[in-house]
């Protein structure tokens, strides 16, 4: 693709200093993409909202891998926040966020106003029941909700063969997948792997929040669940390999939300012998932040 001109040109595409196509209009992102459409191209879209670190660059690496053409959208979506959420507080780095992605192969970035998304009377919302429900939907009830509307707009806005969304989240790529299928989108929803901190600590633009001692603390949470994977693996039974887990969190501060085994394909809950696929989730407080985590039972070092 064409870098864009310093200026606004006539479809409102906008280039950065350093470069990179960004756009903000719906009308404008649908014009470029339909472009690329008519000449054969296969789009890849990465939904983020911003605050990018290396966990998200290697969804938008594996996009490059999987398409002609990379869309990055940068949109902080209230709908998925709850009023004494962190919305108003969730970093946004947007001018580092671009001089990330300037560095990647990334064709264009959308980065919506608010009122672009959510029109004032804006009255539709998309419900992904069963699988939206256990886990991060029990105590956080509006974030599906949220996530699969946004999730929807951007597919039905940029209408992509295939989006890419991150196992860190791994509920959210479920429904965001069942949605997809179950609303007939003609979209490939593809997982990437989570990537993580040297120390094991998923790597998440929350984690920014932490003070350095939490820090310290914070790669507890997946050295827990990982020991649990291997027990698993190993035969050792549920009930003490959670409590066990949930003890040594408690003690070192965190107040653990959940600390769960699922099936890794339909999210049922397990809670007697461990069949394959399943996967250890885990949801906890350290001090003001929500940190989440899985890994597959099969994972484990044995
Ligand atoms: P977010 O900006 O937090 O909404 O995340 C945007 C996308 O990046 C989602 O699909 C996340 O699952 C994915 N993501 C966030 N952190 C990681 C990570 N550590 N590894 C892989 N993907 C990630």
């Amino acid at each position: 693709m064409a870098l864009l001109s310093c200026a606004t040109n006539k479809t409102g595409t906008v280039s950065m200093p350093n470069s990179i196509a960004t756009i903000t209009t719906i009308d404008d992102l649908r014009k470029t993409v339909c472009a690329w459409r008519s000449a054969g191209e296969k789009i890849t879209l990465v939904p983020t909202m911003g605050a990018l670190h290396d966990g998200h660059l290697s969804l938008v690496k594996l996009a490059g891998k999987t398409g002609d053409r990379t869309v990055v959208t940068i949109f902080v979506n209230p709908a998925q926040f709850a009023p004494h959420e962190d919305f108003d507080s969730y970093p946004r780095e947007h001018e580092k966020d671009l001089e990330l992605l300037a560095a990647l192969d990334v064709d264009l970035v959308f980065m919506p106003p608010r009122v672009e998304v959510y029109k004032q009377d804006f009255s539709t919302h998309v419900t992904v029941e069963g699988l939206s429900e256990g886990l991060c939907g029990a105590s956080r009830p509006h974030f599906f909700g949220g996530v699969a509307t946004v999730v929807a707009k951007l597919l039905n806005q940029c209408r992509p063969d295939v989006a890419i969304f991150g196992e860190k989240d791994y509920q959210q790529l479920l429904v965001i997948r069942r949605m997809a299928r179950d609303l007939d989108m003609n979209v490939e929803i593809l997982g990437g792997p989570i990537i993580r901190e040297t120390d094991g600590l998923a790597m998440s633009s929350r984690n920014a929040y932490l003070t350095s001692v939490e820090r310290e603390k914070a790669p507890l949470l997946h050295q827990t669940i990982s020991a649990i994977a291997k027990a698993l693996a190993n035969g050792k039974p549920l009930d003490p390999a959670l409590k066990d887990g949930c003890k040594s969190l408690g003690n070192s501060g965190f107040d653990v939300d959940y600390l769960e085994v699922r099936n890794a394909d339909t999210l049922a809950l397990i809670e007697g012998p461990v069949h394959e696929p399943a996967r250890v989730f885990v949801a906890a407080m350290l001090g003001k932040t929500r940190l989440i985590d899985n890994v597959a039972v099969t994972d484990a070092e044995k």
